[in-house]
């Protein structure tokens, strides 16, 4: 299979093309298709199998083909990540693959001021990226409405679960428009993530579970044993 066959807006086609990505991954192959016709979605993935692409090309398609004038007006689509890091990545891969659609992503997350997260997303946003506990903040302020979402993403959930975000994550879902979009990526499906995705997802979900899923060959991971207080020079050193 090669990306043309995947029936996304040509301006994402190209992008992704200048980026060198020639085939979909394995989790791309299954889960664009079914979500571009509108499926929920449960992913089986770890970071480097290509998840980011695999939901965020959808959401940009679905973006690009809305009238302009309707674009950064509200949040149409709204993607939780436990982890600031992950938060950053997932906006970056956005920013690179709507370049040349003009979605508009940005990324919330704590640990640091409110005040420019704030200002950004009264500029107005299409995609609002975030950790849930800063969201749930700026929710409480009023700064953040999700009343227009159309489409979620929950990444990484068995982290959102292990790091004891869960409460706050269906606090969040519950805000959302009944109707929508919903997607949910796990590296595991531990029973709890099992009965979140059965509640959360609706639209008769597709599951994407791909054998043999290799991180991609442009990411080299090797282990490197060390004593707990030699962490950090190792780190730096790297
Ligand atoms: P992810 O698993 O989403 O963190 O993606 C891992 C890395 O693979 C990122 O640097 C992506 O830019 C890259 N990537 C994703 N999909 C493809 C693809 N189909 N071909 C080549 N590289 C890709």
């Amino acid at each position: 299979m090669n990306f043309n066959e995947l029936k996304l807006h040509p301006l994402i086609l190209r992008a992704i093309a200048e980026d060198g990505y020639e085939t979909p991954t394995p989790i791309q192959a299954q889960a664009i298709p079914a979500l571009l016709e509108g499926h929920d979605l449960l992913g089986s993935a770890q970071t480097g199998t290509g998840k980011t692409a695999a939901f965020a090309l959808p959401m940009i398609n679905t973006l690009a083909k809305m009238p302009n004038k309707g674009r950064g007006k509200v949040i149409s689509g709204l993607v939780l990540a436990p982890t600031r890091e992950l938060a950053l990545q997932i906006k970056e891969n956005f920013d690179r693959y709507d370049r040349k659609t003009h979605v508009k992503a940005i990324a919330i997350y704590g640990g640091t001021s409110k005040h420019n997260q704030i200002v950004k997303i009264k500029r107005g946003v299409d995609v609002l990226i975030a950790t849930p506990g800063r969201l749930l903040d700026l929710m409480n302020m009023r700064v953040v409405k999700l009343d227009h979402v159309q489409m979620a993403v929950l990444d990484e959930a068995d982290q959102m679960l292990d790091m004891g975000f869960i409460d706050d994550v269906k606090k969040i879902m519950s805000a959302l428009p009944k109707e929508r979009q919903t997607m949910l990526f796990s590296a595991t499906i531990p029973k709890a993530i099992a009965q979140l995705a059965s509640s959360l997802l609706k639209n008769s979900p597709a599951r994407s579970r791909p054998q043999n899923q290799q991180p991609l060959d442009t990411i080299k991971q090797e282990v490197y044993m060390v004593k707990r207080e030699d962490k950090k020079a190792l780190l730096t050193d790297l």
